[in-house]
């Protein structure tokens, strides 16, 4: 499946990412409005990845130009306190506006977005908090697709058909998931596979390297740095790879050399994107 991709986002300023296809914005920093204009009525579906104020604060806007019966669907993270305020706060500063539904996710919902196209929440790191509580997530949206079981694949089409009148589609078919893209919010580097299989993989990389941050920085541990992103795609099955959140200390040059430096490093072969500091770029995949 195309995937357009339109996004903007820099560190501790806004994130946002569009994907027109699915009528699906994830996050909605400062400025998703005013970024995307006209096609923000597109949008559907709202998944916030956590509730730092950078990946938040543009549903005020979008949901009063936005809202209509049944839409926005803005889904947040179940244990978030923050969205239950803004809920409440939107339904009395915008009273003329109402269809927006706020809704709880947790890890391992499938979310029906599309005729099989599914978004699936599951945990990071980024917010330090017990295992039964829920405040940070990173997603995957899978398409999919139901294939003929093996044992069926030699009979005629008029001979399946029976089959399927018989004993129903379910039971003559598997589904096969295809991993179409993936995003990863604000996280610290993952090295458990989570990323494998996916066809388009959006990280964060808000420092270059390693010793960019002093060790008591309260940063430290939350986010990912460039160099072990690409060390950990190059040993992972991604097929493109967009990178964002980077820190707005660092110049477009910094970065693209850096890119090219750790993409060498690593021998990472795969289109490399990224969203550089304060711009918005669109159709991501494009170039
Ligand atoms: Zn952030």
């Amino acid at each position: 499946m195309k995937l357009t991709i339109t996004g903007f986002s820099t560190a501790l300023f806004s994130t946002w990412y569009f994907i027109e296809e699915l009528s699906l914005l994830f996050d909605c920093g400062d400025g998703a409005s005013s970024g995307l204009l006209q096609k923000s009525h597109k949008v559907k579906y709202i998944f916030v990845s956590h509730a730092d104020r950078d990946h938040l604060t543009g549903l005020l806007q979008f949901n009063q130009l936005n809202a209509r019966p049944g839409f926005p669907k803005i889904y947040y993270p179940r244990d978030s306190g923050s969205f239950h305020f803004l809920e409440e706060f939107t339904t009395h500063f915008d009273p003329h506006v109402s269809g927006t539904e706020w809704i709880k996710m947790e890890e391992g919902d499938m979310i029906e977005i599309k005729k099989n196209i599914f978004v699936q929440p599951f945990r990071n790191k980024h917010v330090p908090v017990r295992k039964e509580l829920v405040k940070s997530l990173s997603f995957h949206v899978f398409e999919t697709k139901r294939k003929l079981k093996d044992e069926y694949l030699h009979l005629s089409g008029k001979e399946i058909a029976a089959l399927r009148n018989e004993l129903g589609k379910e039971n003559i078919t598997i589904e096969l998931r295809e991993n179409i893209l993936s995003y990863s919010g604000d996280t610290p580097i993952e090295n458990d596979g989570r990323w494998d299989e996916t066809k388009v993989l959006i990280h964060e990389a808000t420092f270059l390297r390693k010793g960019d941050i002093d060790l008591d920085d309260y940063r430290k541990g939350k986010h990912s740095y460039l160099e072990e992103v690409i060390e950990m795609v190059s040993k992972t099955k991604v097929e493109k790879l967009i990178l964002g959140h980077f820190s707005s200390r660092y110049s477009a040059e910094e970065i693209d050399e850096a890119i090219d430096f750790f993409c060498k490093k690593f021998e990472l072969k795969i289109p490399v994107f990224r969203v550089l500091p304060g711009e918005t770029v669109r159709d991501i995949l494009r170039n």
